[in-house]
């Protein structure tokens, strides 16, 4: 025992030691670790639209014995009930023990990544090439989004409300889409630009199509040949895609990434390992003394606006109906539950990357495979626009993860002045609840191929979990 210094002793009392999860996991730990990564590999190679995650969320949940809240008119305590808005945005709970004026646990994700959405009138034939002109939906840098294998998600609703859901170029046996970048043998001009403007918006257009239709009486023969198509595999018509939301997202699949598969390598992680780790969280809660509610949210990449995205009342409305339910309304309920309720907002957060560690400040900086990262504020400048969770708040939640064993990091996004960023968290807050973000870190964030460590994944899962038994 004497060959330990005194300095030795004090460091091991007082100083904060920051260690790569990797080395802290149990025996057997690991093995849960690869399975879950596995089962959400799966997952992001099934939903890689906002509607695609909330088919997928549904089906699991009825699996598992949650019931839409339409079809209940009471609710007692244990029942598991979900409400889905408009197939792109969801909320779920599982009835709790306690009276909802006690307050309620809350963890919200968002199902809705970067991406690029057609144009209402997308499709146009150009040097005997067809194509499809596409507008950018969040925050892309867009030169990466070119010559890389692409696919097409969505749904067209003709003016009689059939539905054509649309998924192509995920299949093996499905062709691909591309968008063209210079050769850099002519690319001297573009060279010289700023990177984000070496490849423009409305440069962002999908090659499509080359054959022509054969008549000779017409013109634009390659674009009427891929309407052609359209109407055999669709049944629809050019005017069909006025009503339509069609999604061009990565065509690659999820991987494991490293020769160690200690990392998983995917589009649309922003913030669907969230989304993910959180439906799973709420899966096993059964008989919570808090009743336990899971936002999966859409919208929140372009600022959380429209009946989808969370700035919506629609959130409001679904708390009202469990209050209903529950017959525990009375005026200004929905405030008092909102005043003593506390949420996570589930959220990724940008992970240290040697390559580009300039952006950040190594002592504040979240690590990937170093547990699930809380940003107590995020925001940009001084602050602005940041929810700021409250010192006695961060505290619950310190104890709650310590006491799970859970291993977490608290950090910011990037150096002061490098940039900044936002969640939904400020919307909760602004309700009066108790918010912090509380996500898995990332790196490639908003990229076609974002990396994220199975470690941090199977934290968020094992984080979210006790939160909403807490
Ligand atoms: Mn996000
Ligand atoms: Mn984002």
């Amino acid at each position: 025992m004497d060959d330990i210094t005194r300095g030795e002793e004090l460091q091991e009392k007082l100083k904060n030691k920051k260690v790569n999860g990797w080395k802290t996991i149990k025996e057997g730990e690991e093995a849960q670790i690869s399975k879950f990564a596995d089962e959400y590999i799966y997952f992001l190679n099934n939903c890689k639209t906002e509607r695609e995650v909330i088919g997928f969320s549904k089906s699991v949940l009825e699996k598992n014995n949650f019931k839409s809240i339409n079809e209940m008119s009471e609710l007692k305590t244990g029942d598991r009930v979900f409400y889905i808005n408009r197939d792109k945005s969801m909320f779920i709970a599982v009835i709790g023990k306690e009276r909802l004026e006690n307050g309620i646990n809350i963890i919200g994700a968002h199902v809705d990544s970067p991406r690029l959405d057609l144009k209402p009138n997308p499709l146009y034939e150009d040097e005997e090439f067809a194509l499809f002109k596409t507008h950018y939906y969040g925050g892309i840098k867009k030169y990466q989004w070119t010559t890389i294998p692409l696919a097409l998600h969505g749904v067209i609703v003709k003016p009689d409300g059939e539905k054509v859901v649309v998924n192509i170029g995920e299949d093996e046996k499905d062709p691909v889409f591309t968008i063209t970048d210079l050769l850099p043998h002519l690319a001297q001009e573009q060279m010289e630009k700023k990177l984000k403007e070496g490849i423009t918006g409305e440069e962002l257009n999908v090659l499509v199509g080359s054959i022509p239709f054969i008549d000779d009486k017409i013109s634009e023969n390659v674009k009427l040949n891929i309407l052609r198509i359209l109407n055999e595999k669709y049944g629809i018509r050019e005017i069909d895609f006025l009503s339509s939301e069609l999604e061009v997202v990565p065509a690659f699949k999820a991987r494991n990434l490293g020769f160690d598969s200690s990392m998983v390598a995917g589009y649309g992680q922003d913030d669907r390992v969230c989304a993910y780790t959180s439906l799973r969280g709420i899966l096993d809660i059964y008989e919570p003394e808090k009743t336990a509610v899971c936002i999966l949210s859409d919208k929140e990449e372009i600022g959380s606006m429209g009946n989808t995205g969370m700035e919506s009342r629609i959130f409001d409305y679904f708390i009202s109906e469990l209050l209903n339910k529950l017959s525990q309304n009375t005026p200004n309920m929905l405030e008092k539950v909102y005043a003593n309720s506390k949420m996570l907002s589930a959220d990724v957060d940008a992970g240290l990357d040697p390559t580009f560690a300039y952006v950040s400040e190594r002592n504040n900086a979240a690590r990937i495979g170093y547990g699930i990262g809380l940003n107590k504020y995020t925001g940009s400048r001084g602050k602005s626009g940041a929810s700021d969770a409250n010192a006695e708040y961060v505290a619950q939640i310190r104890n709650l993860f310590e006491t799970n064993g859970i291993k977490y990091q608290l950090s910011e996004l990037g150096k002061v002045d490098t940039g900044g960023g936002g969640t939904i968290a400020y919307i909760l807050a602004n309700k009066g609840i108790d918010v912090i973000d509380c996500g898995v870190p990332v790196l490639c964030m908003h990229s076609p191929y974002e990396v994220t460590s199975k470690f941090d994944i199977y934290m968020a899962y094992k984080a979210y979990n006790s939160f909403f038994k807490d």
